[in-house]
Order: structure tokens, then sequence, then C-alpha cells
């Protein structure tokens, strides 16, 4: 099996505004798996919150590349997704990179898309909310106009703003709202009404209100929310999933976050299980990392998986965004392809 990489960075159509701070591009690290005349495809996206970066994901990749040099894909599926996991603790979207790239490779081996090929339910085209980003709100009617098309919109809060930036976006718009804090309001009787303030315009749910740690004031929200709160810097793999059943009505399941594919779908059957809420979201990924995400569409309460509507240089092509809704291509795999310009090396 040859491994081979190509660092990029996803630069934004605008700068994009989050509670803490302000960015203007997102690196990440496309990963290319060949094996018995088939190719995979993978991508990491680093969102420098998370910790990981181009030097990371490299140092991961060099650790796997002796390992994968050793194998093809008599070698097994699920035994390459376990013994990449054992090479580091950690490195999430360097792992999660690495499993879509499995799983691109083994179902094109196959003859089969990614979610045939792992007996997941077939995906629903759904409509994806998609970030309006907010820095200047003279530019919010400007902005609304440029994503016409979606039927959802999501807004980042947890400035001194909040309530000015809705009352904005309420005067172009009445579609429905997605309203992520990013863990911007620090208490909880504050988080509570602002809740209550969004309670009756027309919001979906409510991402991450409280710091990620604070699950018993979280649990006190929830009790007390008129909207689903769910879970995003607080959740990165199942066992933190666990932790917060009762202080969230549901999770927010990224891939990068959760190491891929595989731990996505065990976290997937725990929300069932306890009767959790799911959104299947994204971080900055081009159309490899999302058609990856967008097998999982199947078991969502809410798609969010707008990264390649909010990036000018999309180096994939496969996916398309029709009337706001994701929709894969019918190749195998995860049904992208490279643009020439990606360098693998
Ligand atoms: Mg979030």
């Amino acid at each position: 099996m040859k491994l081979s990489y190509c660092p990029y960075s996803l630069e934004f159509k605008h700068p994009f505004g989050l509670a803490y701070g302000t960015r203007t591009k997102t690196d990440v690290v496309f990963i290319k798996l060949e094996s018995d005349g088939f190719v995979g495809y993978g991508e990491s996206s680093l969102p420098p919150y998370l910790g990981e970066s181009h030097e990371s994901v490299i140092a991961f990749l060099n650790k796997a590349k002796p390992f994968l040099e050793k194998q093809d894909l008599s070698s097994g599926h699920g035994n390459l997704t376990i013994e990449i996991h054992k090479l580091a603790e950690n490195n999430n979207a360097a792992k999660a990179g690495l499993d879509i790239a499995l799983h691109d490779l083994y179902s094109k081996s196959q003859d089969k898309k990614v979610w045939e090929y792992l007996g997941f339910e077939k995906p629903v085209a759904k409509n994806t909310s998609v970030t309006i980003s907010i820095g200047d709100l003279n530019l919010i009617p400007q902005k609304i106009e440029e994503v016409n098309d979606f039927h959802i919109l999501k807004v980042k809060l947890g400035s001194e703003s909040d309530k000015e930036i809705i009352e904005t976006i309420r005067k172009y718009s009445d579609k429905p709202l997605v309203v992520d804090a990013n863990q911007g309001w620090k208490e909880k009787n504050f988080a509570l009404e602002m809740i209550n303030w969004l309670s009756d315009k027309n919001v979906l749910f409510v991402e991450q209100p409280l710091p990620k740690e604070n699950l018993d004031d979280m649990a006190w929200v929830t009790e007390r929310s008129p909207l689903p709160t769910i879970a995003d810097e607080s959740v990165k793999v199942l066992s933190d999933a666990e932790r917060v059943v009762g202080a969230f009505s549901g999770i927010n399941l990224k891939l990068m976050k959760c190491t891929g594919l595989h731990e996505a779908k065990r976290i997937i059957d725990f929300c069932k299980a306890k009767k959790l809420k799911l959104n299947v979201g994204c971080m900055t990924e081009s159309s490899c990392a999302i058609s990856a995400a967008a097998q999982l569409t199947a078991y969502a309460d809410w798609v969010d998986l707008d990264g390649p509507t909010l990036v000018k240089n999309n180096p994939f092509s496969g996916i398309e965004y029709k009337n706001g809704k994701v929709e894969l291509s019918d190749l195998p795999g995860l049904g992208v392809l490279p643009n020439s310009e990606l360098q693998f090396s």
C-alpha cells in the first residue's frame, strides 16, 4: 500500500468570525492511498483550536507509512483501521484522514459506495445549514443573498452583539436558524436567558452554549431549555458522548473530532440507544471529507455539511449542492476526484 499526502490551505470566501477569533483559512492535509490498482483519498482538516497542524499530521502519516507499505488489500480494512489507531494517542484529524482514505480505497476495490461497503442505511439528501460568517453587520444582507439556495442558516454567536446579529438577520430572512455559541456564553443563567430569547425566533437548536467542561451547568440549562441543546466542543469520541448524557439533548458528530467513520458509527449507535439527537457536522473541509460525512446522513436529525460552500479553492469534485441539499456522486467509494493541481508526495 502506498501512502502519499499533500498539505493544503482552504481559503474562506469571507473571513470567518468565531467566539474566539477570526480566521481567513483552514489548513488541511489530503491523503492518497494506493493498493492493487485502486486509489483512495482522505482529508484531515485542522482548525487551530483542536491543536493539530500540517506538521503533526505529516509526523503521524510518516509513522503510518512504513506500516502501510507492508500491507495490501488482503490485510483487511478493519485490521488496518485498528492498527492505525495504535500508532499514537490523539491525532484525531490525522486518524480521520487515514480512516476516510481506507474506506474510499476498500469500497472502490469492491465497486461499492462507502455506505454500501459499510452496510449503512442509504444516505438521504437533506437540507444542510450554511454558516453566515459574522463580521461587519452591514454585510449580512449580502451574505444572506449569497446563500439563497440554502434553507437553513447557521450563525456563530458568543460575542457582545449577539442580539443585534440575530435581529439584523431577521430583518432579511425568516429561514430556520441554527445557533452556535462556541462556548461563548460563560454563565448558566445568561445562557438560559439567551436561549429563551431565541426560542420564538425560529431557531432549530443551540450548539455548545457553555464552556465544554461545564457539564453540570449544561444539564441545568438543558433541563430548562425550550430549544434542543447540542454538544460540539464537549464531545469528540464515544467516551465523551457517554459523559454528556443528560447534559445535552444531542451531539454534533464530526469525523475530524472522532477519528473517522469507524468511530462515527459507534457514536451514532450510542445516540440512538440513548435517544440523543444527532447533527452531522463538519470543519472547514473540501468535498473529499464532506463526502465521507455525507455517508451518514440517513442517521441525522440535522445536517451541517457546508464546508465546501465556504471556501474559494475546493480542490475536489464529486458532491453537489442542489437546492440546499448535499448530494453524493454516483461514483464508487466516496465518489470524489482531486483536480490536477494537487501534488501528492
Ligand atoms: Mg460548533
